[in-house]
């Protein structure tokens, strides 16, 4: 009988776990921009930090977000394998108020 009582507390106490879980994930979930997956998708995704981020995808993010204008800071990116991809697709693809990400090569 102690046994069963033990399974029903711990299975009650992974269901209530698992409910505030699916709460949080809910009300704390990041709405990200799908620009920066697709830039980052375009970048050589070496990762080697030499364009002074943390990786492509932080080189993405700030590309996507306007705190990064210039292309040529990804030194293994090649001019027209990585960089006219980025500048075509975010020309195709503006901010949601309408002006251009500002980039340069
Ligand atoms: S320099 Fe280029 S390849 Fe290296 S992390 Fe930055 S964006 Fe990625």
């Amino acid at each position: 009988m102690e046994i069963l009582w033990a399974a029903l507390v711990l299975l009650g106490l992974g269901l209530l776990l698992g409910l505030g879980l699916a709460i949080a994930a809910v009300i704390l979930h990041v709405k990200e921009d799908k620009r920066i997956e697709e830039v980052a998708k375009r970048l050589p995704n070496y990762n080697c930090g030499s364009c002074g981020y943390a990786g492509c995808k932080a080189m993405a993010e700030a590309i996507v977000n306007g705190k990064e204008t210039n292309l040529r800071k990804c030194k293994p990116g090649k001019e027209d394998v990585n960089f006219k991809p980025i500048i075509e697709y975010l020309d195709q693809n503006p901010n949601e108020d309408g002006s251009k990400v500002n980039i340069h090569l």
